[in-house]
């Protein structure tokens, strides 16, 4: 049984997202380039041909893995910093993950509130991704995932809990270091080190509970924003009862 906890600060890793996409992205499809080339040569054993083939769509997988990783919610506008509405950007996301979580048999439970944090959409709803699809990837026979929203203080918490593999203390000390990954070729060890810069540009903190065979409980804390413009303390006071 191990626990520990880590900090976005911990990854004061590397630039901007965008500059490293090309570059990540360029070694698999030259890796596949390579294999195909190989395929032209005459009197290949069938073998080898088949292997070949195998490592090019591999490659081919693993481009797409990393695209998926950075690039999920990217569109050709640049970005800028709004207000977001935690529940709505969550329930999107899940939204996406849901026939993923549906193959592996993982139910869904959930209980969110409409808090308002200030970032960028795409990169906020590519940081959720990127945490929730590891909760489902981490049950492969089925389990539960437990997404919960409530407030800490001046932060919104958000709790992304699985009932999966875990991890060692290990394991959880090289979560976020580019390349790390238990996934084999499957794997791309990109998505936490996105997730860990996104959260730390949103001057937020990430705390990560784990035990193996048991789960994992991935708490977010970000700086909340006010849901209500301010008004007069009459009117103020109607809205929160509307509300
Ligand atoms: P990838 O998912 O491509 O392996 P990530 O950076 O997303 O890369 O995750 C790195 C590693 O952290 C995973 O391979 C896995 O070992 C571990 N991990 C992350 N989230 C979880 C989780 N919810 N449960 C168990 N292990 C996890
Ligand atoms: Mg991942």
């Amino acid at each position: 049984v191990r626990k520990r906890i880590i900090r976005a600060e911990k990854m004061e890793v590397v630039s901007h997202l965008a500059a490293s996409i090309s570059h990540e992205v360029r070694n698999p499809l030259t890796a596949s380039r390579g294999f195909m080339q190989l395929l032209e040569q005459h009197h290949l054993p069938l073998e080898k041909r088949k292997e070949y083939i195998r490592i090019a769509v591999e490659e081919l997988d693993r481009a797409e893995a990393i695209i998926t990783d950075y690039l999920t919610f990217a569109k050709p506008a640049p970005e800028c910093v709004e207000k977001l509405n935690i529940k709505t950007e969550i329930e999107r996301v899940i939204d996406i993950l849901r026939p993923l979580a549906n193959m592996s048999s993982v139910e869904i439970q959930t209980s969110l509130i409409p808090l308002h944090v200030k970032g960028e959409r795409d990169k906020f709803q590519q940081c959720l991704l990127n945490i929730i699809k590891n909760a489902i990837e981490a049950m492969p026979n089925g389990g539960l995932l437990d997404i919960y929203v409530s407030l800490d203080k001046n932060n919104v918490l958000i709790r992304i809990s699985d009932t999966g593999v875990g991890m060692t203390g290990e394991q959880i000390e090289r979560l976020g270091e580019p390349y790390f990954t238990t996934k084999g070729t499957k794997g791309t060890g990109l998505g936490m080190m996105v997730v860990y810069r996104i959260i730390e540009s949103m001057n937020g903190t990430i705390k990560i509970t784990s035990e193996v065979n048991k789960g994992t409980q991935v708490c977010v804390y970000l700086p909340l924003i006010q849901s209500l413009p301010r008004t007069s303390s009459s009117t103020r006071k109607e809205k929160i009862l509307a509300y």
